[in-house]
């Protein structure tokens, strides 16, 4: 295994940019006509560890929107709100292999089966507290801040055209709330999980997250406590297994870490007490996840030797 820190750590992540920087494979999520228009060559991977270190390659400062990586942040702020106990009763920890959109509830409790799917964070989305649409989408850029270190700028033509095209989402919202898992608000709910998917973020925002979440929920640039470290465990859990639409079971079997992806092509890995990854690449496969960054993240896991239960 290569020493984190050391020159040739560097040289692994130069090695896997010129490597796959070749690979061509996979097509634009094109379910919005915003996220289409993206060029298809742009590659970035960057690494921090929990001290601070920094390591990257490629178009690292190029901005895109953060989609269903956002999951994993606004599941983190509802479990500050309202604790465990609580948000348990409103969404379940159970992997599917049904598609992220798929239109389904578990049919005893009728909450939707994790977080990570749409109709999880939609109803996770509804828990956020705040005084009204205003005060709740500022405490969701406020805690973006925290865990990037950076301004949180939400892409308006993004958020726009996925408001007016957000049908599906919609639908589901209105399922949920036949079966009273979310209050009457569905319009208020679905403007701030589309906000919160359309806010901006570059590869190295993903890889200082992801380092957030591996060091206890500090964030180890700023020294800022982004979310209470009570509630990393539970956070990194459903990531490890729903994190990667329906490729978590595989990606959890190959590559051993807990991971979000999201169809802007960017792929957020935690090594727990170590580092966080960020791979950026928008070719996606057929499950929706960045073809490069899933093979960028096979590679880092091996040659690095990164997989949770790696014994040798
Ligand atoms: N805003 C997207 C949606 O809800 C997120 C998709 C994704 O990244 O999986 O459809």
């Amino acid at each position: 295994n290569v020493e984190i820190g050391s020159a040739p750590f560097l040289a692994v992540l130069n090695d896997l940019y010129s490597q796959y920087k070749l690979l061509k494979e996979g097509t634009l999520a094109n379910y919005i006509p915003e996220l289409a228009k993206v060029n298809p060559e742009l590659f970035s991977i960057c690494i921090v560890t929990v001290d601070g270190q920094r390591y990257e390659v490629g178009d690292n400062q190029h901005q895109f929107t953060i989609q269903s990586i956002s999951k994993v942040f606004a599941y983190g702020l509802a479990l500050e709100d309202h604790g465990r106990d609580y948000v348990l009763t409103k969404v379940g920890v159970e992997p599917t292999g049904d598609a992220f959109n798929a239109i389904i509830l578990d049919e005893q409790s009728k909450r939707p089966y994790n977080p990570m799917v749409n109709a999880g964070a939609i109803a996770t989305t509804s828990l956020i507290k705040g005084s009204g649409a205003t005060e709740r989408l500022n405490r969701v850029l406020d805690m973006f801040q925290k865990y990037t270190g950076q301004n949180a700028l939400v892409d308006i033509s993004v958020f726009t055209s996925e408001r007016s095209t957000g049908h599906r989402n919609r639908a589901i919202a209105h399922l949920m709330l036949n079966f009273g898992m979310i209050d009457q608000n569905i319009e208020e709910v679905l403007d701030l999980y589309f906000q919160q998917c359309a806010v901006m973020v570059n590869c190295q925002d993903l890889a200082v997250m992801a380092a957030t979440l591996a060091n206890r929920g500090m964030n180890p640039i700023t020294g800022e406590q982004a979310i209470d470290s009570r509630y990393i465990k539970d956070i990194l859990s459903v990531m490890y297994t729903c994190g990667m639409y329906n490729f978590a079971g595989e990606w959890a079997y190959k590559v051993g870490i807990p991971a979000k992806s999201g169809v802007c092509g960017g792929i957020m890995a935690v090594v727990p007490h170590k580092m966080g990854i960020g791979v950026f690449s928008p070719l996606l496969d057929v499950r929706g996840n960045s073809v490069r960054g899933v093979k960028v993240c096979e590679e880092l896991s091996q040659r690095l030797g990164l997989h949770l239960f790696e014994c040798s």
